[in-house]
């Protein structure tokens, strides 16, 4: 028995691909342990989205190459295998291998399903390094090991189909590729068999799930604006589809585009009693004139269209967004201008993030860049005003009783459980029995919430 420890950077996608990378490697022998020093094989599966991102992976691999080295001083065999996965192994191919000479695997986002062959390969001595720009014809269904007992992440669409001017992802993940329903249902049902009670469907753009599926689709159309009249396939009939398994209680998902945010998938959501009212659609900028340089292809007044839309049919969804301060060319009024929609809007949950020029970007080579400092000062004036837009939204759920999934212990305070709301705000409370019994993680509890954070809310459980 072998032993491999991950590290996995990024966003929930990255996560699913490293759930199956597990599976993957559990078929040949390799158990998953959460000790490095106990590994035989060390893998990173990388996110190239942020520089700060690429900072934390290189000094983590210098320090597995340091262990590696160690080890063959030591006399250990076989010896430490080390293995570079995820956007930035898709985007650097080689140049990794030819930089860090201790790498022995490098694959990229479209062919995980060929990491046992490249680890016996390792293991004979050779080194690996294979990236394919384009995913298998046929999607394979991989054997997952997953890491939370709670939610599962579920990829239904792989890549994106839009341009946006600083974005990495098209360029590391490829144009849209949905999976087959069938595909889907077979996944969902096994995790109700395995007792999760929720599920969060995933895609870089998940809201434009299915269209790629249409028979009139092609690889000339592949484009953003390509939506069907009268989509055979879509997120909306997905959620349909999936909605009637028994024992799964939610389903989310993550992350859509305002373009794709149509009226079939709000009608979806209000009608379903598993679908969660909470809707993340990036918005990233409230200013017209940077929406247009970022390629995002909507305007402000579009996008209040679509939260207008969503407020009519479910006034309590929750509506969250991320957003960039400092993109090349933002001037001081432009700036102010997202802090104003932030302001209008009243998101539930805002991630905020100073621009960084990505390689491969267009925007990475534009003049007009903000000084770090400047994004720096962006960045703090907007969380507090962020800040301030949650405590504010959050002071309605105030001596409510919410129906919250528990999760587990809180990540903020050991001495308290913490879970989610339909909304997927996080609700911490005491932990007490339920019931007699000890607190039944992954399932629905009824809890008063008796105060209010920004981030977060605490309250008692209601028995
Ligand atoms: S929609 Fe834009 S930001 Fe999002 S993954 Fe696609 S290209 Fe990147």
């Amino acid at each position: 028995m072998k032993h491999v420890y991950i590290e996995t950077f990024g966003c929930q996608m990255n996560k699913a691909d490293s759930e199956h990378m597990l599976g993957l490697l559990d078929e040949i022998n390799y158990r998953f342990t959460e000790d490095i020093d106990k590994a035989d094989l060390v893998l990173f599966n990388t996110c190239t989205i942020r520089e700060s991102a690429n900072h934390k992976f290189y000094s983590q691999l210098g320090c597995a190459g340091s262990k590696k080295k160690q080890r063959s001083k030591d006399g250990v065999t076989p010896p430490l295998l080390i293995g570079v996965s995820g956007c930035v192994a898709q985007d650097k191919k080689n140049w990794l291998q030819n930089n860090f000479p201790y790498v022995d695997i490098v694959l990229g986002t479209n062919n995980i399903h060929m990491l046992p062959e490249f680890v016996k390969k390792a293991e004979r001595g050779e080194r690996v390094c294979e990236i394919e720009d384009e995913l298998p014809l046929e999607l394979p269904e991989l054997p997952v090991i997953r890491q939370t007992k709670i939610t599962a992440w579920v990829n239904v669409i792989l890549g994106c189909n839009f341009n946006c001017t600083y974005c990495i992802v098209p360029h590391v993940r490829g144009r849209e590729r949905s999976r087959s329903p069938e595909d889907i249902l077979r996944e969902v049902k096994t995790l109700a068999l395995e007792g999760f009670k929720e599920v969060t469907l995933l895609g870089q753009n998940v809201t434009a799930y299915g269209y790629d599926l249409d028979s009139n689709y092609s690889k000339e159309k592949a484009t953003f604006g390509f939506i069907p009249i009268n989509p055979q396939y879509s997120l909306g009939k997905l959620i349909r589809y999936i909605h009637d398994v028994e024992g799964i209680e939610r389903i989310r998902f993550l992350t859509g585009h305002p373009f794709h945010v149509t009226d079939e998938l709000i009608d979806t959501v209000s009608e379903l009693p598993k679908a969660c009212e909470y809707f993340h659609i990036p918005m990233q900028s409230g200013d017209n004139a940077i929406l247009k340089s970022m390629a995002r292809v909507y305007s402000v007044e579009k996008y209040k269209q679509m939260v207008e839309k969503i407020r009519t049919k479910m006034p309590n969804a929750a509506i969250t967004s991320d957003f960039i301060v400092g993109f090349p060319g933002e001037t001081e009024k432009q700036f102010l201008n997202t802090v104003k929609i932030v302001q209008e809007i009243e998101f539930d949950a805002c991630n905020t993030a100073a621009y960084s020029p990505r390689p491969n970007t267009p925007s990475a080579s534009w003049e007009k860049q903000v000084p770090e400092e400047e994004k720096n000062s962006r960045i703090r004036y907007l969380n507090s005003v962020v800040n301030e837009v949650l405590e504010k939204k959050n002071k309605k759920y105030l001596n409510t009783v919410q129906e919250i999934l528990v999760e587990g212990r809180s990540t903020r305070d050991e001495s308290k459980s913490m879970g989610r709301m339909r909304t997927n705000t996080i609700v911490n409370f005491d932990i007490v029995t339920y019931h007699g019994k000890p607190l039944p993680i992954g399932n629905l509890v009824s809890v008063k919430i008796t105060k209010i954070r920004p981030w977060a809310l605490y309250g008692e459980i209601k028995n």
